[in-house]
This record gives structure tokens, C-alpha cells and sequence, in this order.
């Protein structure tokens, strides 16, 4: 257990890059929740570079990096490919047939030697609530989150076909230190606040939070503690606006594990 008062801060997510490599297809159902991956590249250039690459047969519908900002990969009427063969983990609520509709696809850019930064998780976090209040999904609805290791199976035709197994991300090989905390982005879904596009905006989506038009997701927040264990969590309190605010460029403290 470790405890720090970092203060009050925002946390500002921007909109870096928007790359669309063609690796999705056609949205034909509306998302049912969310899906978390780390892509498992080792730097944020890396992981933005390969999205761009001819050979890359993949996408998330964002990408967030270790800075806090993000990319969009997917456009909104697409189903990125992100998930595979899969099988629903919780078939009383979410049953599907393709993963890639039923789930957004949000990733890290990291590999299973790290772990997320925080500015990471915080995005991820606002990244999904975004989702929430986009499809009006409860914020008791915490079982729409879901890591990419609970639903993929082995595809028909090999050794282990319809077994877990397939996929450990986005925890990582050590449930102790995970890479991405899924149980941390629960917690933090419903508690974060993301406030709405300024009244009157008219920029779209898919270019909010661009430095072109310096209009971003915020979140304030207060960061009273951590707490590490083996499902290690935040403990935010929102602050209103108002408040005097500390901008944090860079967070220096990062979850301990015991
Ligand atoms: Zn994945």
C-alpha cells in the first residue's frame, strides 16, 4: 500500500495522429463494450509508424500512447480488426458472433515488459467513458469492459481451437505487475469526468482534440492515492474546474507492486 497526495491536475488528452490503414470493415452492429490490448510495440513511433505500414493487418479504433495521446485508426462506421477469433467470456450479457463489431478496439502502445503510464491509463479511461456516454450505456455496466486475453480462443483448425489461451494482453504475463490494469479501468470509468465538447462546437469527433483546433478532452482530477496489490487501482477524486489547477507534464510517481 502506498500513499501519495500528487495535488490537483489535469489531465489533457490530444488527439496526435489519425491513420486509416483499410483494416476494418463495414460497422453492422452497434458496440457492446470495449475491448483493451497493448500492441505490443516498444516506443510510441514504433507503434504509430507500423499503422502506416503495407504489411500491417490490423487496427483499434484508438491507439493511446505513452504520453496520454492518442490516434484514431479507425473510422466510426468501421469495426477495426482488433480482436480475432473469440468467444464470449459472459454469455448471459454480451453474445456476439464477430468480436470486432460487438468490441471497441482501444490499445496501448506497449509490450509485456511494461506497464502503462499513468497518463496511459487516465486515457484509456476517458477514451472508454466516451464510449459509455456515447451509447448510453449504464455506468453500472462495468462488464462491457473487457481485455482482450478474457474473450480470444484458438481459431477451428488447430491444436487448441475454441480454448483461452490465445491472447494474455492487456495484462501482461504477470497478474502482480500488469502491463494494463483491466480492474483499474473499471474503477476509474464511472469516477472519471469527462466533460463535454464546449457548447457549440461543431468539430467532429474524429478532429476534437487536435492541436489545429486546441480543443481537447480534460479531466480534473486529484490524485489522492494508489494502491498496489494484485489488482493494483487508482483512488481519484474529481475537482470542479474552478479549482486552482497544477499541470503535470510528466507523472513522476508510477504504481509500486509489491
Ligand atoms: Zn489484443
Amino acid at each position: 500500500m502506498s500513499v501519495k497526495d500528487t495535488g490537483m491536475f489535469v489531465h489533457q488528452m490530444e488527439l496526435v495522429k489519425t491513420i486509416y490503414n483499410g483494416q476494418y470493415m463495414k460497422r453492422t452492429q452497434k458496440p457492446q463494450g470495449v475491448m483493451l490490448h497493448y500492441d505490443e510495440s516498444t516506443s510510441d513511433k514504433g507503434a504509430l509508424g507500423w499503422f502506416e505500414d503495407p504489411r500491417c493487418r490490423v487496427s483499434y479504433d484508438r491507439l493511446v500512447l505513452d504520453t496520454g495521446g492518442y490516434a484514431i485508426l479507425c473510422p466510426e462506421d468501421m469495426a477495426a480488426y482488433h480482436a480475432g477469433t473469440c468467444r464470449t467470456s459472459d454469455p448471459e450479457r454480451l453474445s456476439y458472433k464477430s468480436a470486432n463489431q460487438a468490441f471497441k478496439g482501444i490499445a496501448i502502445a506497449a509490450n509485456n515488459l511494461e506497464t502503462a503510464t499513468i497518463e496511459q491509463v487516465l486515457t484509456v479511461a476517458m477514451l472508454t467513458r466516451l464510449y459509455f456516454n456515447e451509447y448510453n450505456w449504464p455506468l453500472t455496466d462495468l462488464w462491457r469492459i473487457k481485455g482482450h486475453e478474457d474473450e480470444a480462443v484458438y481459431p477451428e483448425g488447430t491444436e487448441r481451437a475454441g480454448r483461452r489461451g490465445r491472447k494474455i494482453d492487456p495484462t501482461g504475463p504477470d497478474k502482480r505487475k500488469p502491463v494494463l490494469s483491466i480492474g483499474c479501468i473499471r474503477y476509474l470509468v464511472p469516477r472519471i469526468q469527462v466533460p463535454a465538447k464546449p457548447a457549440g462546437s461543431n468539430i467532429p469527433n474524429d478532429r476534437f482534440g487536435s492541436r489545429r483546433y486546441s480543443a481537447y478532452w480534460r479531466s480534473y482530477i486529484r490524485l489522492v492515492s494508489y494502491r498496489s496489490d494484485n489488482d493494483w487501482h487508482f483512488v481519484i477524486e474529481n475537482q470542479p474546474k474552478t479549482a486552482p489547477v497544477k499541470a503535470l507534464s510528466r507523472w513522476s510517481v508510477m504504481p509500486e507492486h509489491p
